[in-house]
């Protein structure tokens, strides 16, 4: 009773579960997608990660024995100006750091035991992932959905990079404090408007599902 070895038995059946490809679909009946969020990789799994996947994963598991047919992947959200900024602060390439970031959090995922399939783990910035992107911004233009307008933005003069209102910090740039100034730059757009009205009309049919302080925002 006293001798639990946590780190040999939860190993020994992580590979089981690896080999046995335990958490893929099995049928294409009875389909159920359950997915949480693809953390940013910012190097280590915290505590809310592991809070927000454990409630996934209970989920998954529950649906799983009720017999559906449970799609459960992971990935990573990976672009991002975290990732430019460690990369000014570190001298190392965005791409070296992201993926070996993206490396020690999988490790540190696949240590909890989680039932993800991890043979259709995304990762946002493979071009594999980016390049269906690419397919439905063309597919946007093409309906004249996104067009290109001047916007003022955020400019670091010192680092020649826009930045996030939130990096501005009393109308200086957060990384070298230099005064940022405002730039027009030219930007593309989405027109969301157009759908608006529509999607006002589907809340409709949210009503009773949804919380209604949910509809509300
Ligand atoms: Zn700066």
């Amino acid at each position: 009773m006293t001798d639990y070895s946590f780190r040999e038995i939860e190993l020994k059946w992580q590979k089981i579960w690896e080999d046995s490809s335990a958490y893929s679909m099995t049928t294409s009946d009875n389909k159920l997608y359950v997915l949480e969020m693809f953390p940013y990789p910012s190097g280590n799994i915290h505590m809310g990660h592991v809070r927000n996947y454990s409630i996934g994963d209970a989920l998954a598991r529950f649906m799983k024995m009720l017999g559906y047919s449970v799609l459960h992947p992971m990935g990573f959200d990976a672009f991002g100006l975290p990732a430019e900024n460690a990369a000014i602060k570190n001298g190392v390439h965005p791409a070296k750091w992201t993926y070996e970031n993206i490396s020690n959090m999988r490790k540190q995922l696949m240590s909890l035991g989680l039932s993800y399939d991890w043979s259709r783990e995304v990762i946002t910035c493979d071009p594999e992932y980016y390049r269906w992107n690419q397919w439905i911004f063309l597919r946007l233009y093409e309906r004249g959905l996104v067009y290109r307008q001047s916007a003022e933005v955020n400019w670091c003069p010192n680092d020649e990079t826009v930045l996030a209102n939130e990096q501005v910090i009393e109308g200086r740039c957060w990384r070298c404090s230099t005064l940022v100034e405002r730039r027009d730059v030219p930007s593309w757009f989405i027109r969301i408007t157009d759908y608006a009205q529509r999607l006002l009309d589907d809340l409709e049919e949210l009503r009773g599902l949804w919380p209604e302080r949910v509809i509300a925002q």
